[in-house]
């Protein structure tokens, strides 16, 4: 094509396509010569060729090579010079560029055209022999290197001896004379590795330049890169082959320099960049001297500097999005070398989307297509100086990685219990190291920064909780913990209890140092609520839940909250409900004696004793959750964990009951609570006594709870909110189930209600974590008016893998080998547990129509899982506070 809108028009406007074609770089660079920016003349051989050259086995396809002459030929006119002229010589640069950017992976060749010739020539032109023979070593060498293969360490060693030998200690010491006899030895070097001489004709450099170019595709570490990112391997390189443009002809009148057009750090309108006269483009990425920042420009080259803010305003106006340009001043004359769209901060993404709208270049579906869910993660939690990551990952201080369980960094001293983690925090941060974590551990799990644990996946307490109060969480690490020793092991690698470690569970990595980290204060980004804010709009009809008139158009995004406090934090992050209040979760610290006493005694009277005391516990609980709440549905799930969470561990009592025994005494309590204890012991307690079954089995719970939650809202009534409670039954198979419980919740509640004449609408659902319950939708939908999946335990037991123990040993290798695609506790198995999904909320609507359907599992922050359960119609998805903001802007992308 002559003109890039050519091949846009063959491609119906597709720039997809295009680029794909061209490459990322020959794409931009045409785009930016049609609308008149001063490129350095030049063509792009395609992917296409790319991929016939290998498939050929490394021929060009026909008809390649004249086309690439008949190309060079219009570059030679546009430039009036001539590839090999004895006076006025071109000379071209060969670079690679695939269609999506694989940074410093595939390979360049610069200054091709230099000869013995066309050196003395360049010389005659420029009058700078010392900058013509820097540049034709420099060709020679790369050609070494990347078109004959030649290790560039067979270049750099005699290099080094020869500035050793003449006491020069930089390379820009050396001389015209000096750089002459530099470029002997590297002839030498390739005549000694390859048996050949340096290629003196121009066209034949070129024609091994584009081949070498090619190959690069499949050199091992573009291979590697392309597997870490998921880049297809069958896309290619693109071949750009342009004059080159020299900045370092001179400290007065040429230089070179890399811009953004506004500030990748915190969104500025405003350019930023550097610049460095008398030099080449690598200089300044490389950093080898100081840069000036580009106002330096304005004072020396004023006219190139006003030419330059101009072209970028123009750039941004025509890719409508902030760009990063690379741009070379030869003699007075500026060129765009390069120019695409800008990587930032995520407070420069929220910002740059946000004014650009603003501005009216772009509209409001466009700047929320452009954040990723990881964008609105980083503004949520904080993150490592990334400078100090960099040296301590340099420094191999990596320590152990894991499931990442938690987003977020953390740093503090490392401490083996809960109890020492709430000591040790009074003096400074401190990061928990576990095993795995109990509802005991919470205490030490608040006090802590951050936490990891040897075992447990994404579903498991330490995961769950952390996720829930924000604590940045690694779990899963297969560390070795020696509590007695206080150390914890990992190939090898010993810490001690009160060592630095560092956490990031974003990425589920640990690490053995100090690295501070960095965190936004989120009520100053107007930007990022703002964008927020336009997702709601597009989800719903209304901006937030209509109850009365059904699903909205989107997903709505609930929360899963337990108190008042953090429903109150969801509420802050945009929640539109709480989808999942876990009751037992308001049974933790002193609370769970008194729910023990309830289990294990045997005395009437001590039984209710205990229930009154919870009831009057749970009630001013809910009443605050209501509160909070106001106006909003708030789902509470009856008592649903294994009931061997309440109770003491057998394997403790075990030895503090014969301990006691062998000193001869008898602890009456400490015996009961053992027979007890030993009575209610399970072999699988995740199938076994939990969920409706509790209810059913310890009646009372269930008045105890309808009754609070219930007592709840009318206290909340009469205080002058208006609570929307809704009662959920987890973990039924069976609609005899809910038969059995559901009729009693509706009594319990109605006739409060009466009794203290208040009206409130309470919904009463069921959650469906078992495969069996999709499959009977109809029936349940008798008792149940919502449905609400618990995707952790509907994933556990439609897979038959354990949620706490399955990521800590197979599950993983079982994602790495491609057994699995990917791990079904973090994005749900849209074919199997999704199947069961869609056809439970399809013929559980085909009974009642209107029906709120949910997901409250830990699915419900995933992105990709919130695409499939958009897709599948159902009504919300709730997750943790946190992970809301996320949720809020997958929902939106699911249906733009
Ligand atoms: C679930 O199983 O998905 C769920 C939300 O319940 P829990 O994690 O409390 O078992
Ligand atoms: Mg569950």
């Amino acid at each position: 094509f002559e003109d890039i809108n050519d091949a846009l028009e063959m491609y119906k406007g597709d720039w997809k396509k295009v680029t794909g074609l061209l490459g990322g770089k020959g794409a931009n660079l045409a785009r930016m010569c049609a609308i008149g920016i001063t490129v350095p003349s030049g063509f792009t051989i395609s992917t296409e060729c790319c991929n016939k050259y290998l498939e050929l086995g490394n021929e060009f396809p026909e008809g390649m090579w004249d086309q690439a002459l008949i190309a060079l030929k219009k570059v030679e006119e546009n430039t009036g010079k001539k590839i090999g002229d004895k006076k006025n010589p071109l000379l071209v640069s060969c670079r690679s560029g695939a269609a999506q950017s694989m940074p410093g992976m595939m390979d360049t060749v610069l200054n091709i055209g230099l000869n013995d010739e066309t050196a003395k020539a360049m010389v005659e032109l420029t009058n700078d022999e010392r900058f013509v023979y820097d540049s034709y070593r420099r060709l020679v060498q790369g050609f070494g290197a990347i078109v004959l293969g030649i290790d560039d360490e067979k270049f750099e060693h005699p290099l080094g001896n020869y500035k050793k030998e003449k006491g020069f200690k930089f390379d820009n010491e050396l001389k015209a004379d000096n750089w002459k006899e530099v470029l002997e030895l590297y002839n030498a070097v390739i005549k000694k590795e390859k048996g050949i001489e340096f290629p003196q004709d121009p066209m034949e450099q070129i024609k091994m330049s584009i081949k070498a170019v090619f190959s690069s595709w499949n050199v091992p570490r573009a291979i590697q890169y392309r597997e870490r990112t998921g880049i297809p391997h069958t896309l290619g390189t693109a071949v750009n082959l342009q004059t080159m443009v020299f900045g370092n002809m001179g400290e007065e009148h040429s230089g070179t320099g890399v811009a953004f057009t506004r500030n990748p750090s915190n969104g500025k309108k405003e350019i930023f960049g550097e610049f460095l006269f008398n030099a080449q483009g690598e200089d300044v990425v490389a950093g080898i001297r100081n840069a000036l920042p580009i106002s330096a420009l304005n004072d020396k080259l004023p006219k190139c500097y006003e030419q330059f803010i101009q072209e970028c305003a123009k750039l941004e106006n025509y890719f409508k999005e902030m760009q990063d340009v690379e741009f070379t001043i030869e003699q007075g004359k500026l060129y765009f070398l390069q120019t695409r769209n800008a990587k930032r901060t995520a407070v420069s993404r929220f910002k740059t989307m946000f004014d650009m709208v603003e501005e009216g270049l772009i509209d409001k579906k466009t700047a929320i297509k452009r954040i990723s869910p990881s964008d609105v993660d980083m503004m949520l939690h904080p993150q490592f100086d990334p400078n100090v990551l960099k040296l301590a990952q340099k420094q191999g201080k990596l320590f152990a990685t894991g499931v990442a369980a938690s987003p977020g960094a953390a740093v503090g001293k490392m401490y083996f219990s809960s109890k020492k983690c709430v000591e040790m925090a009074k003096e400074g941060p401190v990061i928990m190291c576990r095993p795995f974590t109990k509802p005991d551990d919470v205490d030490g799990m608040f006090a802590s920064k951050g936490l990891f644990t040897a075992e447990g996946g994404a579903t498991s307490h330490a995961a769950v909780v952390a996720r829930q109060f924000g604590i940045p969480c690694v779990v899963g690490c297969n560390v070795i913990i020696d509590e007695e020793k206080k150390t914890v092991t990992i190939n090898g690698i010993t810490l001690n209890e009160g060592d630095w470690v560092s956490i990031d569970g974003t990425t589920g990595s640990i690490y053995s140092a100090k690295i501070p980290t960095i965190q936004v204060k989120l009520e100053e980004q107007k930007h990022f609520m703002s964008i927020l804010q336009w997702c709601d709009e597009f989800c719903s009809k209304e901006g937030i839940r209509d109850i009365k008139n059904g699903p909205s158009r989107g997903l709505m995004v609930w929360a899963n909250a337990d108190t008042a406090e953090d429903a109150t934090r969801a509420r802050s992050f945009g929640a539109q409900g709480i989808g999942l209040c876990r009751t037992e979760h308001q049974f933790l610290g002193d609370r769970a004696g008194i729910l023990r006493e309830f289990i294990l005694t045997e005395d009437k009277d001590k039984k209710k004793e205990a229930l009154d005391k919870l009831e009057v516990l749970q009630t001013k609980d809910f009443e605050e959750l209501f509160i909070a709440m106001t106006d909003l549905p708030v789902v509470v799930r009856l008592i649903d964990p294994p009931l061997h969470e309440f109770l003491p561990d057998l394997l403790e009592l075990t030895r503090e009951v014969y301990e006691l025994r062998g000193k001869g005494e008898k602890n009456e309590e400490k015996e009961l609570m053992l027979k007890k204890a030993e009575q209610m012991h399970e072999s699988n307690p995740m199938l076994g006594l939990r969920g409706v079954r509790l209810s059913i089995v310890l009646r009372q719970l269930v008045a105890m709870q309808t009754t609070a939650i219930t007592q709840g809202a009318i206290n909340a009534k009469k205080k002058g909110f208006n609570p929307v409670p809704e009662i959920m039954i987890p973990l039924v198979g069976h609609p005899n189930e809910l038969k059995e419980i559901q009729p009693e919740v509706e009594e319990v509640s109605q006739n409060l209600l009466k009794k203290n004449n208040v009206e409130i609408e309470i919904k009463i659902g069921t959650m469906i974590e078992i495969p069996r319950a999709c499959l009977v939708a109809p029936q349940l939908t008798k008792y149940a008016k919502f449905f609400s999946f618990g995707t952790n335990d509907l994933t556990q037991m439609t897979f038959g893998y354990s949620r706490d123990d399955a990521e800590s040993g197979f599950l993983l290798k079982y994602v790495d080998n491609n057994i699995l695609p990917n791990n079904p506790f973090k994005s749900v198995d849209q074919i199997g547990v999704g199947r069961l999904i869609k056809m439970c909320v399809d013929e559980g609507r085909e009974s009642q129509p209107m029906m709120d359907v949910g997901v409250c599992g830990e699915h419900g922050g995933d992105p990709k899982s919130i695409k499939f359960f958009s897709e599948a119609g159902l009504t919300y998805v709730s997750c943790s506070a946190y992970r809301v903001p996320v949720a809020r802007l997958s929902a939106c992308h699911a249906i733009l």
